[in-house]
């Protein structure tokens, strides 16, 4: 099964990823874990991407397209896989479709988890995730419940950025919904509800 997860940040997508992950037992393909791995490691890539990813704006598309196609070759993706954070943009749709195609392999379901903005900002500045495991919880969490390794903000939760990252979602990235609406490939969720009915709802989906 291929699955893309759409949605704004902090709509949930790495959420629902771990536990699609868990429960399909299917490749996670997050770019922005990628990103922050080669930011991590400084890479060329990854220096070239810290400072579009810490104003909250885009990589560019030939970037992270790259990253894609790269890591859709790797066996584990055979499987099938979920796109978290991918397609970003028209272009990207549209590439990972050729690609695919040229793959013999196709989207089956796009998932777009709906959240509205305000909630998206709350949610945003108080999340926290593990440096160990990457669980992400909040900012209650004073150690990991999961591993009980070391919780961080990441720097682009700021609220300053965070702004600046939702208007780019709904300029860049939202209309892909229409896209995969016209596809007949999407299935929209409510992501204002406890997870484990938003994962309820989109398991139904993918039955
Ligand atoms: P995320 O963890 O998905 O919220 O991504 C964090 C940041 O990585 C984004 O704000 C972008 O700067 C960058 N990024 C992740 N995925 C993409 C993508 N598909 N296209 C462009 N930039 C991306």
């Amino acid at each position: 099964m291929n699955i893309v997860l759409l949605g704004a940040p902090g709509a949930g997508k790495g959420t629902q990823a771990a536990k699609l992950i868990a429960e399909y037992d299917i490749a996670h393909i997050s770019t922005g874990d990628i990103l922050r791995a080669a930011v991590k490691a400084q890479t060329v890539l990854g220096l070239e991407a810290k400072t579009y990813m810490d104003n909250g704006e885009l990589v560019p598309d030939s970037v992270v397209i790259e990253l894609v196609k790269e890591r859709l070759q790797e066996k584990d993706t055979e499987k099938g896989f979920i796109l978290d954070g991918f397609p970003r943009t028209a272009t990207q749709a549209v590439v990972l479709d050729s690609e695919l195609i040229e793959m013999g392999r196709a989207i089956d379901k796009t998932i777009a988890i709906l959240v509205d903005a305000e909630v998206i900002v709350e949610r945003l500045s108080s999340r926290r995730l593990c440096r160990a495991c990457g669980y992400i919880g909040n900012a209650a969490d004073a150690c990991c419940p999961t591993c009980g390794g070391e919780m961080y903000q990441r720097d682009d939760d700021k609220p300053e950025t965070v702004r600046n990252r939702l208007d780019v979602y709904e300029k860049s990235t939202a209309p892909l919904i229409d896209y995969y609406r016209g596809a007949e490939l999407l299935f929209e969720v409510d992501g204002d509800r406890p997870v484990d009915e938003v994962f309820a709802d989109i398991k139904r989906a993918l039955a």
